[in-house]
């Protein structure tokens, strides 16, 4: 999977895709889950990336696919132990991307105390928007998401409302993975996340980034 940088059109790879659970207090709730003192992270695979205008395919193996509509960071220059206040020079680009999840594998995961990977990892379920250089977003934590299924709006939030800042984020995440150029982050959903069908038309959108458009098949 390669991305091309939206500054130097240079084609990049995709390394990690890291994402964060519970990181909306109203998300948290709605999950009958408990606001998390530290980041609940997980990892998707690369193979799980679609763009805008592509598929989100159901698989057969679950029948309850939720969308999460979520701010996308992609890490430009890589590195360990990042402080906080050095965080966003991490940043090459930002986009809009959607957190397909299998709710009803998720469930039984949780139940069972087993991880999530194939709950959250199938092929198309990492659609991410294009991409907009990062200095073309001078605040992180100050953008508008919300998500249409079919044009009806289904998830509205504000990334000033995130529990942990893209910052502490990036910062947190790279005390445990090292981080490196391609690598995407995946920052958490507002509350209003729901089930999808074959046909639905998925619209995210984020405050001066452009649309992600997916159809789910
Ligand atoms: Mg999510």
């Amino acid at each position: 999977m390669t991305l091309t940088d939206p500054s130097t059109k240079e084609r990049l790879h995709v390394g990690k895709v890291l994402c964060i659970g519970r990181n909306y207090a109203r998300h948290a709730a709605e999950m009958g889950a408990a606001v998390p003192k530290s980041p609940v992270v997980f990892l998707k695979p690369s193979t799980a990336i679609v763009r805008t205008h592509g598929s989100v395919v159901l698989p057969a193996m679950t029948s309850d696919v939720h969308h999460e509509v979520e701010l996308a960071v992609l890490i430009g220059p890589g590195g360990s132990n990042i402080r906080e206040s050095e965080a966003l020079d991490h940043v090459m680009a930002y986009a809009v991307g959607l957190d397909m999840t299998a709710r009803d594998l998720q469930s039984e995961a949780k139940k069972k105390g087993r991880p999530w990977s194939i709950a959250k990892g199938f092929d198309t379920f990492a659609p991410l928007g294009p991409l907009v250089p990062a200095d073309e977003v001078p605040d992180p934590q100050a953008l508008t998401l919300s998500l249409k299924v079919n044009g009806m709006v289904r998830q509205h939030g504000h990334t000033g409302d995130m529990i942990f800042t893209v910052a502490q984020l990036i910062s947190f995440c790279s005390r445990v993975f090292t981080l490196e150029q391609g690598d995407l982050l995946y920052t958490g959903t507002p509350e209003g996340v729901g089930p999808v069908v074959a046909g639905d038309q998925l619209e995210a959108a984020c405050t001066g980034l452009p649309s992600l458009t997916v159809t789910v098949v």
